[in-house]
């Protein structure tokens, strides 16, 4: 049954990805919750254990095993009321505009972990044929702003500028794994920015921009 946000009162579609249930059992829809991360940001358990198959590599005749990683994404959302809930929007609001100050005519702000680049199997898996097509993703967090799908981002290295549109944005779940996508990000959420082009002139600490 379609519920309404008990936030911003709009109808909720059945499973939409991003939907939070409240420890009341009220629903929060995903652009609501999105707001609320620049305080309220996900937290993970996530922990390297001894994977279960060995790597191929042997040191002093034992096998090394790769490793595993094991833990969950904690939302701090799912411990709230409707009511605190609605607190923590009106205090995320607040901050998101302490913060605009900082980065005044910006759109969106970008702080960027790493890069990665992803290989497209068009194969099988018995036989796999990887495309040549470029698919970069940067994994970082949006610091200021609402990051959306289509937006150009920005990022100066030696007074030179280089630019490059967002094909996908993703949901980062805390480990390498692809996310599902999602059409906007707010501060304070991390996220797999796709692009369909080379992202070499992109290192970890760079911030990106959306003018
Ligand atoms: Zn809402």
């Amino acid at each position: 049954m379609e519920q309404n946000c008990c936030c911003c009162g709009r109808p909720i579609p059945d499973n939409e990805y991003g939907t939070v249930r409240l420890k009341d059992g009220q629903l929060v829809c995903r652009d609501c919750a999105d707001k609320t991360r620049i305080l309220y940001p996900f937290r993970y358990t996530y922990v390297l254990t001894k994977g279960t198959i060995a790597s191929g590599w042997t040191r002093k005749g034992e096998a090394i095993y790769d490793n595993t990683i094991q833990g969950q994404r904690i939302d701090p959302l799912k411990e709230m009321t409707a009511e605190k809930f609605r607190a923590a929007m009106e205090e995320s609001l607040k901050a998101a505009e302490a913060q605009a100050a900082l980065y005044a005519g910006a759109k969106a702000v970008i702080e960027v972990d790493y890069v990665r680049r992803y290989f497209a199997n068009i194969g099988t898996k018995e036989k796999p044929k990887y495309s040549k097509r470029k698919r970069f993703g940067v994994f970082g967090k949006v610091v200021h702003g609402e990051l959306i799908t289509g937006a150009e981002v920005v990022v100066s290295h030696k007074d030179k500028e280089y630019s490059a549109k967002i094909e996908e944005l993703q949901d980062r779940v805390g480990t390498y794994a692809a996310g599902a996508p999602v059409g906007m990000a707010s501060a304070g959420k991390e996220v797999i920015i796709m692009f369909g082009q080379g992202m070499d002139f992109v290192y970890p600490g760079d911030t990106m921009i959306v003018r």
